[in-house]
């Protein structure tokens, strides 16, 4: 249990990826804060599963942003997990989507580290873990809001990275190819629109073609690296951006 004593917040952790990454570092130890929507009664059996508290707000906004620090404070972990899609052809974009989609995925992870690091700071120990994407490092047709928005917290984390090497507090990305969760899934009819495919064609030639493997990552996979980075052995992690994606990236 080498993470008692501490309090970690995970955004969008009411499923896929951000529950993995919850379970996991509440299994060691952590004061773990849930974040995301979904059936109350469903959380509130998270929260029994995980000791952990719950809230709920809305990360697309500032307020929503600020309303959960105040709400979740003191963090020693933060992890930037929530996130959302939108895929259409960028002539076709809605700019309302663009907005949500650069403000869930990138500007909430902005929000969140610059509340959180005073307390981090102050303690002398601080772990900033973004769930980026392989849309972090390279690019796929039809998701311009996306990719633009896991480009940026790759860049903002090496910056949280630099500034904050000689506090104690890491910052590090984990960049995961397909995972099956709500968030690919809901994906497949945009993407069979833009593309002109059948939901077969779609995980098969366009998602699962990505990956050399064949196959969907685990969301188990992401949190067991993101309880490593926690560990003291990960003091010197910082900085970097680890591919989880069967090999896509290597292409
Ligand atoms: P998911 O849809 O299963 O979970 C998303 C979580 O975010 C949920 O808890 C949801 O309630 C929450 N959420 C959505 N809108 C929110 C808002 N406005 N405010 C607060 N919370 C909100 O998705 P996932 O696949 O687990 O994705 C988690 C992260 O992993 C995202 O950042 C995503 O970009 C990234 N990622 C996913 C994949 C994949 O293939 N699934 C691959 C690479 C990266």
């Amino acid at each position: 249990m080498f993470l008692s004593g501490k309090r970690a917040l995970v955004t969008g952790s009411t499923s896929g990826i951000g529950l993995a990454i919850a379970r996991a570092l509440a299994a060691q130890g952590a004061d773990v804060v849930l974040n995301g929507f979904g059936d109350p009664a469903e959380i509130a059996r998270l929260c029994e599963e995980c000791s952990a508290i719950h809230v709920g707000a809305d990360l697309t906004t500032t307020q929503g942003v600020e309303e959960l620090m105040d709400k979740a404070s003191p963090i020693d972990i933060l992890v930037n997990n929530a996130g959302m899609q939108h895929v259409a052809p960028v002539e076709d974009f809605p700019p309302e989507k663009w907005d949500a989609v650069i403000a869930l995925n990138l500007s909430a992870a902005f929000h969140t580290a610059r509340l959180a690091v005073p307390h981090m700071k102050a303690r002398g120990w601080g772990r900033i873990i973004a769930t980026a994407s392989a849309h972090s490092l390279a690019a796929s047709p039809f998701k311009a809001a996306y990719v633009a928005a896991k480009h940026g917290i790759a860049g903002l984390t090496k910056v949280l990275a630099l500034e904050l090497a000689e506090h104690g507090v890491t910052a590090n990305c984990i960049s995961p190819g397909y995972v099956w969760t709500p968030l690919v899934e809901n994906q497949i009819p945009d993407t069979m629109a833009a593309r002109g495919m059948s939901r077969e064609q779609v995980v098969n030639d366009v998602l699962l073609a990505k990956q050399p493997t064949k196959k969907f990552v685990q969301p188990e996979e992401v949190a067991a690296l993101a309880v490593f980075l926690c560990r003291d052995e990960a003091q010197n992690i910082n900085g970097a951006n680890y591919t989880i994606d069967g090999g896509w990236t290597a292409g």
